[in-house]
């Protein structure tokens, strides 16, 4: 059968589910859960795969999923198709999970029944006995970055590495046997008349926890006796803010600090001052540089003082770049079945994801899908278009996967030899190690 029949099957068996796809969305917002704690959205994809009569892996990174769908004709590379498990907190959100918070607010309850809709149409239109190569399906926790106690806690025993889903899966060799990597994710019309944007690029970021130690003394009678943390903090807080000039516009570097603890009782000379902040910036060498003058900074304002200070540095991720070709072949189906005066090329956008880390290391892409009524991690997210978020979105990446893997997997061969990912998995590795410690 010709690509373009194998791709019309799967297009009207996707059309022809619109209603279930939509409503397994719907299914997932009921139930949203955080980070490496996803366990009944898990337990969902799980049951899934089986009806489908999928093999798969679970537990990998916690919480994480990987189905394998084999090529009928031949196994001459695996593609991976990646949909987010996790919610984020945002309590005010009207589906919000009351006792946690978690609301799905970030769109990745869409992601996952569009990755089951993609494994079921290849499935049972039997689109897959055509393919070159196979489909690694694969469900991915805790996207966001957040909660820091509790995953720094995972970490500390041993049960995770990184804090997100995809580095820990990368880390710990789930992803070994992949060869290039695709999802969607859901975003807000920011793009003039545009439903879908392409490549682009984001932000890596770094995640520091600041404790500043003074001594204490009474704040009226004895602050001599007393070193001043919070002050120190302050001078650290400036001596950042005197670097920005520094920063390259190109760059987008972004430092973004909040004050945690300010000290301990009015009366008394702070001792005990926290803060958190983000590094982020659009390329590895200025996130270097970036965090280098933060840590001088903090430093200078203990020494001014003489309190002391200890940063403690938190993997974020890497900045995420695309690759073209990869990026061609999704256009032209998002074109074929949208239209292509919907569709653009993305921009550069400073937040950031663990899509990022994967760029690093092989070809990905991770295209947006311009759905979002309201704004992303906010109580008024909401999908404002379901059946382009669900249906078309489906179709289009059924019809990437067919295009990558017909015809002896050509495409995603050449796609792959053309490929020049920044580095291996063990240079990431070791810039992780390099910027943040082991
Ligand atoms: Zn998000
Ligand atoms: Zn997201």
């Amino acid at each position: 059968m010709d690509s373009a029949s194998i791709k019309k099957n799967v297009i009207d068996f996707i059309e022809g589910h619109a209603d279930e796809i939509i409503a397994t969305g719907d299914q997932i917002a009921s139930h949203p859960e955080l980070g490496f704690q996803e366990y009944k959205t898990s337990e969902l994809v799980k049951e899934r795969f089986g009806q489908l009569g999928l093999s798969y892996q679970e537990d990998l990174a916690v919480t994480g999923i990987k189905a394998n769908l084999t090529g009928g004709a031949g196994n001459k590379c695996r593609v991976a198709y990646m949909a987010e498990l996790d919610a984020l907190t945002c309590p005010a959100h009207p589906k919000a999970d009351p006792a946690t918070g978690a609301a799905h607010a970030c769109g990745h309850h869409v992601q996952t029944a569009v990755m089951l809709a993609v494994a079921q149409a290849m499935v049972e239109t039997k689109a897959v006995q055509y393919l070159g190569g196979d489909i690694a399906f694969i469900s991915v926790p805790a996207e966001e970055l957040g909660q820091f106690e509790f995953r720094q806690s995972l970490r500390k025993k041993g049960i995770i590495s990184f804090l997100t889903g995809k580095q820990e899966m990368l880390a710990k060799g789930a992803l070994d046997d992949i060869d290039m990597a695709m999802m969607m994710h859901m975003q807000m019309p920011k793009v003039e008349g545009k439903v879908i944007t392409i490549g682009g690029s984001m932000n890596g970021a770094i995640a520091k926890n600041i404790f500043y130690k003074g001594v204490t003394a009474h704040a009226g009678s004895g602050p001599h006796l007393g070193v001043n943390a919070l002050n120190a903090a302050m001078i650290g807080l400036q001596a950042i803010h005197a670097q920005r000039e520094t920063f390259k516009e190109e760059d987008c570097v972004r430092v973004h600090p909040m004050i945690t603890k300010g000290g301990t009782l009015v009366n008394s000379v702070p001792d005990d001052v926290r803060l958190e902040l983000f590094v982020r910036a659009k390329n590895v060498d200025a996130l270097t540089s970036a965090c280098e003058k933060v840590d001088r900074a903090f430093k200078a304002g203990a020494d001014a003082i003489g309190a002391t200070v200890t940063i403690e540095n938190i993997p974020g991720y890497m900045p995420r770049k695309s690759d073209e070709n990869l990026d061609s072949v999704f256009e032209a189906n998002a074109a074929d079945i949208l239209g292509k005066n919907l569709v653009a090329e993305g921009p550069h956008l400073n937040g950031s994801t663990d899509m990022g880390d994967l760029s690093q290391v092989m070809p990905t892409i991770h295209p947006w899908i311009h759905v979002v009524k309201g704004k992303l991690h906010a109580e008024d997210f909401e999908i404002e278009n379901p059946y382009l978020a669900y249906v078309q979105s489906a179709k289009i990446a059924a019809c990437t996967l067919v295009d990558l893997l017909v015809n002896g997997a050509q495409k995603a061969l050449e796609i792959k030899a053309k490929s020049n990912p920044p580095m291996t998995k063990e240079q990431w590795l070791a810039k992780w190690e390099e910027l943040v410690g082991k």
